[in-house]
């Protein structure tokens, strides 16, 4: 056998929007390292906060769930698991919950390091589940824990009594952490922040909705890449201008008949959760190998917020995906669904996340109805790799592409 010749991969293009992107992710974590390093205070954060706070008082965050995502798509999920649940966690909790954990005791994790946090800041509007898990960080670790309640909305808008509500906590936090970290809040900069937020957030918005061309511009596991930056970094510059990058790119996709998705777009189709991150390659393949891109999924752009001032930043932060109703979640996707001439319907019911997939039966049920087309679910996990069948994913895509297929018209792949 002759020696195996390996092809060197093209150098990035550093213009391009991929690279951007990639190299603001890495940033958001050795930023926090070197502001550590300096004797800063650093936060771990929770990703629906409302991170133009810490932004505007110029304090260093991370976030365990990105982390978390992270380590689980590198390789570490089931190791970080194990470790919390060799602690006493139950295997039932969120694995971000159990990976967080473990890592806040081993204070390593070679797939993604991040530094320890002198104070954390907790918003359930993405689930309860994150106050124990945030409690217990604080408590163990004894540093202060800012909790800010955003009630689940059962009301299509977020009310006058509501927005009071929030405003008063945001006001609350703001103050805490001026006491905690001796940083001062700036009207004049927080100005800034919310319009720099505003510019990443309609051009990642605009981005995701160039999925309406046919065919798509991107192929839809992009999304789950770029996403990072709008979870971690949304409120600076560079993030802007890298989400102006990559919308220019989609738009000249569109233009020149081009794609990140390479090969024959037969079958569009939108994912419903959480990625699994630790088998993203296999669920990603599972869809390519049959030509079905993933065009859309609400999870991506959940992380896109606009507003114009601090109490449309409060309603904002109401509407995110876990702290919306049924019937508003549910017209949300089927929005998407058309917009997006989307023909099938993935649905992953995410052991990790109760509240996510809670209610996901009956929404996935009226959305094939309202929107004509075929649902499938598999089960899975975010980032616990014991939860994901391959053999069983690989079933139900396959029986999803036989009913796109013959409600195209056509045979289905088992019968050529
Ligand atoms: S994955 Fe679900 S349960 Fe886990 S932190 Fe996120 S919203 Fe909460």
């Amino acid at each position: 056998m002759g020696e195996e010749v390996k092809k060197k991969r093209p150098a990035p293009d550093p213009n391009s929007a991929k690279y951007k992107l990639g190299q603001i992710a890495a940033k958001a974590y050795s930023d926090c390292m070197e502001a550590k390093a300096r004797g800063e205070m650093v936060g771990w954060c929770a990703s629906n906060f409302p991170v133009e706070i810490p932004e505007t008082l110029g304090l260093s965050v991370c976030y365990p769930e990105n982390q978390a995502a992270a380590i689980a798509a590198r390789g570490g999920g089931e190791r970080m698991c194990s470790e919390s649940e060799g602690d006493g966690y139950s295997n039932d909790l969120c694995a971000y919950a159990r990976v967080s954990l473990a890592y806040m005791k081993l204070k390593d994790a070679p797939e993604q390091n991040m530094p320890m946090p002198d104070f954390v800041l907790c918003c359930n509007n993405i689930c309860n589940c994150m106050i124990k898990w945030y409690e217990n960080i604080a408590r163990e670790l004894d540093i202060p824990m800012i909790m800010i309640d955003i009630p689940f909305n059962p009301d299509y808008e977020v009310s006058d009594a509501e927005t009071e509500y929030i405003r008063a906590q945001f006001w609350g936090a703001i103050h805490q952490l001026e006491k905690i970290t001796g940083k001062k809040w700036s009207d004049e900069r927080y100005k800034e922040v919310m319009e720099i937020s505003g510019r990443s957030s309609r051009a990642w918005l605009a981005a995701t909705s160039c999925a309406k061309y046919l065919p798509s511009p991107f192929n839809g596991f992009d999304l789950l890449n770029h996403m990072a930056v709008m979870v971690t970094a949304r409120g600076k510059k560079e993030a802007a201008e890298a989400m102006e990058t990559l919308l220019k790119e989609y738009e000249d996709n569109h233009e020149k008949g081009d794609s990140t998705y390479h090969g024959e777009e037969k079958y569009r189709i939108m994912f419903e959760g959480i990625a699994c991150w630790p088998w993203l390659r296999v669920t990603s393949t599972g869809l390519k190998s049959r030509g079905i891109n993933m065009v859309t999924t609400i999870y991506a752009d959940a992380f896109g917020f606009i507003y114009d001032d601090f109490d449309g930043m409060c309603r904002a932060y109401a509407r995110v995906p876990n702290a919306m109703n049924l019937e508003l979640s549910r017209d949300k996707r089927i929005k998407l669904c058309k917009d997006n001439h989307v023909e099938g319907l993935l649905v992953h019911t995410n052991r990790s996340c109760k509240l996510w997939s809670g209610f996901m039966a009956e929404m996935s049920r009226q959305i094939g109805r309202a929107c004509d087309i075929p649902v499938v679910s598999f089960d899975g996990d975010q980032a616990d790799p014991r939860n994901f069948s391959e053999a069983q994913y690989d079933t139900r895509v396959q029986g999803l592409m036989e009913i796109m297929e013959a409600n195209k018209g056509g045979r289905s792949d088992g019968n050529r």
